[in-house]
């Protein structure tokens, strides 16, 4: 352990109190891997603070002693950012779990930055409330994080992502200063939103420790349909006349039939609808209608019109039962742990203009088969947002499929991130997506919020740029 760290872990043990100071490997080891397996990182100690005030003290202490900080959460993250790669000392939020009362006239809570997912969607639901956000992490995701990455997810066609729900947060920024405004004011137009420029920052310009949050209207009857598609052109399409016609949608989300095929496999069931669609699209709405079954079976017609989509619709698996729209949703939910079961998945996550999104599925799929025919390709996302999650198993070692994949998202003038962040995954190339005004921009609030630079220094910013 370097001087400065030996330092720096003696005294955050008289802050933390020696038990929440974790040195030994056995001890360290889980934290300094992700959910992914595909960043692996070394820490000589993780630090677990369990107020704002002991969060300050530590990064005044990190300060004094030069050491890095990397913020972690539940370590759902999916670009590497929570890791300690470069041998940082993590800095592990996930104590900071309180949740407080549901103010039920503002229709907010206030909870700290460790809070899961799931737990805050409880917490909501007892209150008659629910949360706008929703993704298949919500057993380990943390508040923190999900601010911390401007996590988006199933609904955000419905309620926008991570930052439309913040109202305010608590925060400890680089410098050590704590920064405040919870008092849960919709309107407050007094000058920087803090708390928005916190929202995707990626642990990089504060450690978020609570958090006030909008909270919206629990859904109604929901009703989830399947439906397989002649092409991934159709279900783009088909999901754009959806938002127009089908009342309450809350998800639109799109699976190749390859990726639909192999997850169905992976989970050993039959696929619900046409078992050789080449896309599948998955709706969920909640019409407010006496028969929402009724409703979405109508709007789907509608939506498909006379055409070559009619059979597609009539072969449609709807549910309104929670257990069989349960099972429905799986076959989206389980995308991912799919992928993961056949190896160590390259994950990319990225948007697209919608006019490019069908295209750039297709094109991609087959520019990898080419490449690496023993890869096998998941594509599967919120086609609502244009964002297509594209997921690499079983081909390339190094970064040359990041590389071929990105290469075509900015040339069709797509975002090589949609949700997950930059991270240490795709740092290299954010030069590609941003131009050098923007990341100079970038760089000067990095410099102003942490001037010593030690909290996570390693991520979103290649070494190289500006
Ligand atoms: C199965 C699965 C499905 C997923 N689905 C989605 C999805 O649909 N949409 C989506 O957006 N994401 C999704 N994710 C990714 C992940 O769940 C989100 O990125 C989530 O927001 C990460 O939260 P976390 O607490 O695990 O953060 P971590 O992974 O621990 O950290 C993520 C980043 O946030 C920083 N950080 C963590 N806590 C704090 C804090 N308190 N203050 C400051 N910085 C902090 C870390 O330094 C790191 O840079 C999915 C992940 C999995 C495994």
């Amino acid at each position: 352990m370097r001087s400065g760290t030996a330092e720096f872990v003696e005294s955050a043990e008289k802050v933390v109190g020696p038990n929440h100071v974790l040195t030994a490997t056995e001890q360290t080891e889980p934290y300094a891997v992700d959910w992914t397996r595909r960043w692996e990182g070394h820490t000589p100690a993780v630090v677990r603070p369990g107020d704002v005030a002991e969060v300050a003290e530590l990064v005044r202490l990190a300060r004094r002693h030069q050491v890095a900080l990397v913020p972690q959460g539940g370590k759902t993250g999916l670009v590497g950012g929570s890791v300690p790669l470069a041998g940082e000392v993590v800095l592990s939020l996930t104590r900071l779990t309180g949740i407080e009362p549901v103010d039920r006239l503002a229709g907010q809570v206030t909870v700290g930055a460790g809070v899961t997912l799931g737990a805050l969607q409880a917490a909501a639901a007892e209150a008659g409330w629910a949360f706008g956000v929703d993704l298949a992490a919500r057993d380990s995701a943390t508040v923190g994080g999900m601010i911390a990455t401007n996590a988006g997810g199933l609904h955000v066609v419905r309620h926008g992502a991570m930052r439309a729900q913040v109202v305010g947060v608590e925060a400890v920024l680089g410098t050590g200063a704590v920064v405040r405004r919870l008092r849960g004011l919709v309107k407050d137009n007094t000058g920087y939103d803090l708390a928005q420029l916190l929202c995707g920052s990626e642990g990089t310009l504060g450690i978020v420790t609570r958090a006030r949050l909008r909270l919206v209207a629990p859904p109604g009857p929901l009703v989830v349909a399947l439906l397989g598609l002649p092409s991934m052109t159709a279900a783009v399409a088909f999901a754009a006349t959806l938002r127009t016609t089908l009342p309450g949608v809350r998800a639109l989300e799109a699976m190749t039939g390859d990726s639909m095929r192999r997850t169905a496999a992976h989970l050993g069931v039959a696929l619900p609808t046409t078992p050789t669609a080449s896309a599948y699209l998955l709706v969920e709405a909640d019409p407010a209608s006496d028969d929402p079954t009724l409703t979405v079976a109508d709007s789907l017609t509608r939506a498909a019109g006379e055409g070559a989509l009619g059979d597609a619709v009539e072969n449609a698996a709807v549910a309104t039962a929670a257990g069989e729209r349960a099972k429905l949703w799986r076959f989206r939910e389980a995308q991912p742990e799919a992928a993961a079961a056949l190896g160590v998945v390259h994950k990319m996550d990225v948007t697209l203009p919608t006019s490019e999104l069908a295209g750039f599925c297709d094109d991609v799929a087959v520019a990898i088969a080419d490449r690496w025919p023993e890869a096998a390709t998941f594509l599967y996302g919120h086609v609502g947002d244009g964002n297509v999650h594209v997921n690499v198993v079983g081909g390339p070692e190094g970064e040359d499929v990041d590389d071929l994949v990105l290469e075509q998202v900015v040339d069709r003038g797509g975002s090589i991130s949609a949700e997950h962040g930059i991270g240490t995954a795709k740092k290299r190339w954010l030069p590609r997506d941003r131009s050098p005004a923007e990341i100079e921009s970038m760089r000067a609030v990095k410099q102003a919020l942490d001037p010593d630079g030690i909290l996570n220094p390693n991520v979103l910013f290649p070494p190289f740029c500006l």
